[in-house]
């Protein structure tokens, strides 16, 4: 039996005449104006339920005593929060629920989850992110409506003769550019909605309920170790949820620390891995697998293939900065030529920004931690997390490295923990020495773009296309651009925005 969240994504519109100026909400399940399902299957028409019922995804829907909730995605730490609670809730959205009963929108301080939420009670309209901003939030304040959905390209456009607040200010959200009245829902807060007497569209205060920690923790090496192995291995778990995940495996330390954790619990563990023809990460990978002796699958995918991703990367993270657009397709190429059916995927990615591994050539510990504290309050926006890369294709993605319990220790960790015998995240590298081979929890850090080749790739087939070499870069930015405008704010279908095309028209 499949254990996928039941909802990965939802678009909800809310009349401004159905929040209550008073403090009781009356609305029951069937009149609240849902519509929400799977991200992948309602808003960009490309992929499929992951429960593979495409229904309305009733398990991400609880209404009780005039409170409604709306999840996507999926909480961890689920027993102890039944235990808070006193509930026997058994889906995620009424167990979200129940807690919110018991501490009301502080709540989200709580959660440790991969979700966005959507709360309806006592005259609020509730919007919450987890602590990364895992799943993205939108939303748009109208006269008439607010509308909210997990997915900017459902909201591009404003309801036809809407009022839409023009102020561009909503407090614990950012506005989307392009898209008028668009806002995001910061990472790690809660948007209340308010209907007031006096304005005509509703009014928003935040509350934060996660902030990246800044202070550091002096730890014995030993005893970071041991702190690392222990919340990742309750991170991974979680996450398994009775069943074998697939993970991703690049034969990174990243990666391959997570192989290792999965084959303690599963045996034998899945893990695919992609490369083109014009570079692969395969021997390091296959290592790690028969080390571990994993179920391992190689794709290899054609160069020109891979760049053909962009739009279904564009549409997935709705973003157009380049360099994680780079980052992000090749995984979006692999989960699209993933066999189904819908599968729980595991990555490692992430475990870079707060151990600083990119970074191997800095010179200082100072200059390192500064590099990590700027990398910590930057992160959201980018949607390196968002779950429509994989939903995309019908599956549930997960990061265990951005696990809450798991990324506030990584983060606090003072970067001579990180940086030490020579070795970038040493403190990682040596929670797994033992589990791993010795070329493995060695290897130098090596970019997905750069492993699969796509940097390159990407750059080639412009100065192909007659890019003079010193202008590659721009022409980058404005092809990601041009994808964004289409495939996001226009509505366009990813697989009928034609890269070849876009291509050429760089050069003119
Ligand atoms: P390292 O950072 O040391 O290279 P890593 O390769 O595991 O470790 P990243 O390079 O940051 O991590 O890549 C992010 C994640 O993307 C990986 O942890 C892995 O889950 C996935 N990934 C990267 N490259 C590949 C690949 N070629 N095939 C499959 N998955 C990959
Ligand atoms: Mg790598």
């Amino acid at each position: 039996m499949s254990t996928l969240p039941s909802l990965i994504g939802f678009c909800v519109r809310i009349g401004t005449e159905d929040i209550p100026l008073a403090a009781h909400l009356a609305v029951a399940g069937p009149r609240l104006p849902l519509q929400a399902r799977a991200a992948g299957t309602v808003l960009s028409g490309t992929g499929v339920s992951p429960q593979g019922n495409g229904a309305e995804g009733r398990g991400g829907l609880a209404v009780d005593d005039g409170v409604a909730v709306v999840l996507a995605g999926e909480l961890y730490h689920r027993d102890a929060l039944a235990a808070a609670a006193a509930t026997s809730a058994c889906t995620d959205a009424e167990l979200l629920l129940a807690c919110y009963q018991c501490y009301g929108p502080a709540v989200f301080r709580i959660l440790n989850g991969r979700f966005a939420a959507l709360v309806l009670a006592a005259g609020q309209v509730v919007l919450a992110t987890d602590h990364a901003s895992s799943v993205p939030l939108y939303v748009r304040t109208t006269d008439r409506t607010v509308e909210v959905s997990t997915e900017a390209k459902a909201l591009a456009r404003p309801p036809d003769n809407a009022v839409v607040d023009g102020h561009g200010d909503l407090a614990g959200t950012v506005p989307v550019a392009g898209s008028p009245g668009l806002h995001r829902v910061r990472a790690g807060t809660v948007a209340l909605l308010e209907r007031s007497a006096t304005a005509r569209i509703p009014v928003a205060r935040a509350v934060r309920t996660w902030t990246p920690p800044v202070s550091r923790i002096m730890m014995e090496p030993d005893r970071a170790v041991a702190a690392v192995a222990d919340r990742l291995d309750i991170a991974v778990r979680t996450r398994l949820a009775g069943e074998a995940p697939t993970l991703v495996l690049s034969g990174g330390i990243d990666s391959s620390a997570l192989a290792a954790l999965v084959s303690a619990v599963q045996t034998p563990a899945r893990t695919v891995s992609m490369g083109t023809e014009v570079a692969d990460e395969f021997e390091a990978a296959r290592a790690v697998a028969s080390h571990l002796g994993t179920e391992h699958t190689e794709l290899t995918v054609p160069a020109r293939d891979l760049l053909r991703e962009l739009p279904f990367a564009v549409a997935a993270a709705e973003i157009h900065d380049p360099d994680v657009l780079e980052y992000l397709l090749p995984l979006v190429a692999l989960y699209r030529r993933l066999p189904g059916p819908s599968r729980r995927i595991l990555t490692g990615y992430g475990a870079d920004i707060p151990l600083g591994g990119m970074h191997r050539t800095v010179a200082s510990l100072a200059e390192l931690d500064e590099i990590i504290a700027d990398d910590m309050s930057t992160f959201d926006g980018l949607n390196e997390f968002s779950p429509v890369l994989s939903g995309v294709a019908g599956h549930w993605s997960s990061h265990p490295y951005w696990d809450r319990d798991v990324l506030d220790l990584l983060v606090a960790l003072e970067p001579g923990l990180k940086r030490r015998d020579g070795l970038d995240k040493w403190v990682l590298r040596a929670a797994m020495a033992d589990r791993l081979p010795m070329q493995t929890w060695q290897r130098r850090k090596l970019g997905i773009h750069e492993g699969s080749g796509l940097n390159s790739i990407w750059s080639q087939a412009l100065r192909e296309a007659g890019v003079p070499p010193d202008t590659v870069a721009s022409a980058k930015r404005t092809m990601a651009r041009q994808l964004y405008a289409s495939v996001v704010l226009s509505g366009t279908p990813a697989d009928q925005v034609d890269v070849d095309m876009l291509l050429m028209r760089e050069v003119g």
